[in-house]
């Protein structure tokens, strides 16, 4: 390690913590109350015009996935109470969570099984959009149903999207880009899972896989597009459209609570807690929460121990300019949703002045958590997912951060949310042997 960064090794603990490869719980001491938050790089009208733009979409979507029949082509998750899984991390992992748990089930979203069907589908949508209003094909009055029409299956035909993925983002691109007619090429990292390129494979998209890492399956896809006028790249690491779509989450978030009469206010906090990679999807969803809730929503995100990231680059304040390879950490791990080395230099900064921190999960608790809430509640998350209660089985983290929030008398009225980001695609054979991990 080079003696600039051993300083920050030496001198914040968190940052010490994280390259000793130990778990830890980082607070975000650059956050500022909702007034002086002063974010330039996005704003709200943005998350109002992603909104109408999925609204545009949803007869579309609704004519081409019967699954979102019910719905009428909104792709939305359940939020559920999990009162057995707050009993198992209160008895395991003397969690002391006050108030209630809920999952917000993203993890069973409609067509790709995963958060990124919110970012992932929603750039894919706009990209086609665009081209097809800039064609003269299309009018934003028009009824987006006759997107399914062949002439616009040729049209989209003569247009390649591509993107670089751990897997879950690629699923979600891929899927709809083809169900589209968009030609689709997927560039998986090393950690991408077998099935998910075989799945995308039987949809038609091209998978091109690489023995590298995340940000080099990314490069090389950038390079690929770049070269083709006719290609889209989907860029995670840069991406506002992706951001945009993650963050409409916010609203459907209230529409949800106040469905369930479920307060949120000054004595009835809400804390969300979010698995993190790259950082657009915690990212965007926290952008889009806090717009709604602004200083009563406390948002967390977890990485894994192995590849936290965004840890490493807001504790420095370094965002993209560090990696976790230069504190001498591998990026391996499980959590493939999350094996990511280089955090998102535009979600670090959105983020910076509400965020209220970081906590990183080892890879064998994720198994722990994962059968606990298939035990008590029934419902099966994929290893990324898991992350989401990280922050809860931190009880000496968290006690730091509602101490310094002065919301101790509070928390017995609180909800705490952990988000779900993926896990109903998983395929049996691998629920089987996940379940068996770290027994
Ligand atoms: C992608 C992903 C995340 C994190 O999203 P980022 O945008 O990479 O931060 C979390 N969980 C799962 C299951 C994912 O696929």
């Amino acid at each position: 390690m080079n003696s600039a960064l051993q300083k920050y090794v030496d001198s914040i603990p968190e940052v010490g913590d994280a390259a000793g490869l130990r778990e830890t719980f980082w607070l975000n001491g650059k956050m500022v109350p909702e007034a002086e938050q002063n974010v330039t790089l996005v704003w709200p009208e943005q998350i109002e015009d992603a909104g109408r733009r999925l609204e545009r979409f949803a007869p579309y979507l609704e004519e081409v996935f019967p699954e979102l029949k019910e719905t009428g082509g909104i792709i939305e998750s359940e939020l559920r109470e999990i009162s057995g899984m707050k009993d198992f991390l209160n008895t395991n992992y003397s969690s002391g969570i006050e108030g209630r748990l809920m999952l917000k089930m993203d993890s069973h979203l409609p067509i790709s099984g995963s958060v990124k069907a919110r970012g992932g589908i929603y750039e894919v949508l706009k990209h086609a959009e665009d081209l097809a209003l800039e064609a003269g094909m299309l009018k934003e009055t028009d009824n987006y149903r006759i997107l399914a029409e062949d002439r616009f299956l040729e049209f989209f035909g003569k247009h390649t999207v591509q993107v670089g993925s751990t897997g879950n983002l690629g699923m979600s691109i891929g899927i709809m880009s083809a169900k589209l007619g968009f030609r689709v090429i997927v560039h998986m990292s090393a950690d991408a899972k077998q099935w998910k390129k075989d799945l995308l494979r039987s949809r038609g998209v091209e998978v091109i896989e690489y023995a590298d890492d995340y940000c080099a399956a990314v490069e090389q896809g950038r390079k690929n597009s770049d070269g083709d006028p006719m290609s889209y790249f989907v860029d995670d690491e840069n991406s506002r459209n992706l951001f945009l779509g993650y963050s409409v989450a916010g609203e459907r978030l209230k529409a949800q609570l106040e469905q369930q009469n479920i307060l949120v206010d000054e004595e009835h906090p809400l804390f969300v807690y979010i698995p993190c990679g790259i950082g657009g999807a915690p990212g965007g969803v926290t952008y889009g929460i806090k717009q709604i809730y602004g200083d009563h929503v406390h948002c967390f995100f977890t990485e894994p121990v192995h590849a936290c990231c965004m840890l490493l680059g807001m504790a420095t304040g370094l965002q993209d300019q560090v990696s976790v390879k230069d504190f001498g950490i591998d990026g391996h791990t499980d959590a493939d949703g999350l094996a990511v080395g280089r955090p998102s230099a535009f979600v670090g900064r959105v983020v910076e002045p509400m965020l209220s921190g970081i906590a990183t999960i080892e890879d064998r608790k994720l198994y722990d958590l994962m059968r606990g809430l298939l035990d008590k509640e029934d419902i099966f998350i994929e290893p990324s997912s898991c992350a989401s209660f990280g922050a809860l089985i931190r009880p000496e983290g968290m006690k730091r951060y509602i101490d310094k929030m002065g919301l101790s008398h509070k928390m017995k009225n609180a909800t705490h949310i952990a988000w779900a980001t993926g896990g109903n695609m998983v395929p049996e054979e691998t629920r089987k042997a996940y379940l068996k991990m770290g027994l």
